[in-house]
């Protein structure tokens, strides 16, 4: 019943707290009746009255009320606007009309449209009562809404929920779905697992059988290459010593012809260490008249690979150039290539000497015999025009001239014959006891008979030598004859004999042009000439030769003191008599 006051209306405490109360009221006196009824009630609230449309918008705006009491009819405005301006503001809030004309079926029209509730202004006891229905309604209706709305909410939760946990079940059934697959997929990898292992264990066990026996092979070379190292090592150590044992230079060069090892010959004869001859390098030490053809020849051996050898003057660590065999031997492998050359270099500069002065000696013996045999034959032919004229006074010169010719070329066959014998050892010696100053006078008879030169002999005049007169006489003559012949402006010729312990020394002094002091050594050497453009005398270069084999015989000494420009003494040591 509406309009009736349930007793549980009266008594219902009021739910909401201290409510905005908003009056649409135009009339001063009816309002304050109002606000007394509802304190009277005992209700606690605030209110706000208001008489026209434009404050009671205000209101609804700035106010908020929670409930609004509203007379029905205003001079401009009435509570059917007011209530539909409400509606569109704020639909919640109760609208209770106050009025002491309404109709009860304009008011019950007014509920069927939505007005709360209605009261008159004559019974206004009723008023507050109502004031707190709607009031309480309202505020149940906005729990009941938030409780209707908690629970849809809750339910669409649940929804959500249920959802998630369905979702989640069908991902649990498509993860059990995939686990299924994967442990299936896990069961295929174990089996394939469990196979690659056993092949694997498999392997390892061939691995291990290959293992030993590669590592019995290991051994195997190991020791095969210890054996190679130590024969290696052995043939290396021999061929050194060989190589550093041979009377040969020697040394060994890459094909490349990088020069890697020499021996001590090869110091000893150049003077230069390892380094050294790695920093100078070969050619320091060939004779610039031979690099060009060395280097040629030298190139041509290890294109060609099968060794060679020439001939080179090398650098002695002196400094003087000696002539020698260079051989170059390829040390090849198994398949013909050239590893390494072995290099000699023999010292041949004697032989090559004594090739150049046999050379030499033909060509002056030659020359030297053919000279007094033109000579004899031009005499014997002048004598075959005369021969009917025994009176001819050309006769006797002729024969002389004949027999000097003959005389010569005796005296050169006698030289060639001695020097011959004393090459062969058949040089004889009959020794006695003579004065040699004695010997020497006599020998030089035919030298002063010519009155051109002076010779004197001085020194010790009765020493008496043990020796072969006829030989030493030889000796004297050609040491004179050679005075004669290569110092021709010299006319003194000085003759000393001096006795020093056992031995008696002999020499003959010049002042000749003297000779140059590196050839002094070679003067006694077989066919050796003293290359002088001064000396129009020819020679076979056997004299002194024959002169030192012949005192060689005597167990005695030869030489020669020489100045150039101030004449030279040749001398000789013969051993004194016995007893004297
Ligand atoms: P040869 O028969 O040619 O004279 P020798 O053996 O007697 O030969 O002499 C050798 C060389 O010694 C000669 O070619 C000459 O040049 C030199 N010689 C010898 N005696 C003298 C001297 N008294 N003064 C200068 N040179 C000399």
């Amino acid at each position: 019943m509406r309009n009736g006051v349930a007793a549980n209306d009266l008594m219902a405490p009021i739910r909401v707290a201290n409510p905005k109360i908003l009056i649409l009221e135009d009339n001063q006196s009816d309002a304050d009746l109002l606000l007394r009824e509802l304190k009277r009630s005992g209700l606690s609230f605030t209110s706000r009255v208001v008489q026209n449309r434009e404050t009671y918008e205000d209101a609804l705006e700035n106010f908020s009320p929670d409930i609004i009491l509203s007379d029905y009819s205003l001079p401009s405005f009435d509570a059917v606007t007011a209530f539909a301006i409400k509606q569109s503001k704020c639909p919640h809030v109760p609208f209770i009309i106050v009025s002491g004309t309404i109709v009860d079926e304009n008011a019950v029209e007014l509920v069927k449209n939505g007005v709360t509730d209605y009261a008159l202004k004559d019974k206004l006891l009723t008023l507050s009562t109502k004031v707190n229905r709607a009031l309480n309604d309202t505020q149940a209706g906005k729990e009941k809404a938030f409780t209707d709305e908690k629970i849809k909410m809750q339910a669409a939760a649940l929804i959500i929920a249920n959802k998630e946990l369905v979702f989640q079940n069908k991902e649990k059934e498509i993860r059990a779905a995939d686990l299924v697959i994967l442990s299936g997929n896990l069961k295929i990898q174990k089996d394939e697992l469990y196979t690659a292992n056993n092949l694997l264990i498999k392997q390892e066990e061939k691995v291990k059988t290959i293992n030993l026996e590669l590592s019995q092979l290991n051994l195997e070379l190991e020791k095969r290459v210890v054996n190679r190292t130590k024969a290696l090592a052995e043939s290396e150590t021999r061929f050194r010593n060989m190589i550093e044992t041979i009377p040969q230079i020697a040394w060994t060069n890459t094909v490349e012809g990088e020069f890697i090892y020499y021996n001590q010959r090869w110091h000893d004869y150049t003077g230069l260490d390892h380094n050294q001859t790695k920093f100078l390098g070969f050619n320091v030490l060939i004779h610039p008249g031979d690099l060009k053809n060395v280097s040629d020849q030298f190139r041509s051996v290890l294109k060609i690979g099968d060794g060679g050898e020439f001939q080179i003057r090398g650098k002695r660590a002196d400094g003087l150039y000696r002539w020698h065999l260079v051989r170059l031997m390829p040390i090849k492998n198994d398949a013909g290539l050239v590893q390494l050359w072995v290099g000699t270099a023999t010292d041949i500069h004697e032989l090559k000497l004594l090739q150049q002065q046999k050379d030499d000696f033909i060509s002056i013996a030659s020359h030297e015999l053919k000279t007094p045999i033109t000579s004899l034959k031009a005499s014997l032919q002048l004598l075959d025009r005369i021969k009917d004229n025994p009176a001819s006074p050309l006769l006797p010169k002729l024969i002389t001239q004949a027999n000097k010719s003959l005389d010569k070329v005796n005296a050169l066959i006698d030289d060639l014959l001695e020097a011959s014998n004393a090459n062969d050892g058949q040089l004889h010696i009959n020794q006695k006891p003579f004065v040699i100053s004695k010997m020497i006078d006599e020998c030089c008879y035919y030298v002063r008979a010519e009155e051109i030169y002076t010779i004197t002999t001085e020194g010790d005049m009765d020493v008496e030598v043990y020796a072969d007169a006829v030989r030493i006489e030889q000796i004297m003559v050609n040491f004179i004859n050679n005075a004669i012949k290569y110092a021709p402006k010299s006319k003194a010729i000085r003759i000393n004999i001096e006795k020093i312990n056992d031995t008696a020394k002999i020499s003959v002094s010049d002042n000749g042009p003297g000779i140059p002091p590196e050839q002094l050594r070679y003067l006694f050497d077989r066919y050796y000439r003293v290359d002088s453009s001064e000396s129009q005398h020819t020679g076979l270069g056997l004299g002194l030769y024959i002169c030192a084999e012949i005192i060689k015989k005597h167990k005695g000494q030869i030489g020669v003191n020489s100045v150039l420009g101030k004449g030279s003494t040749f001398w000789f040591t013969l051993p004194v008599a016995a007893g004297v």
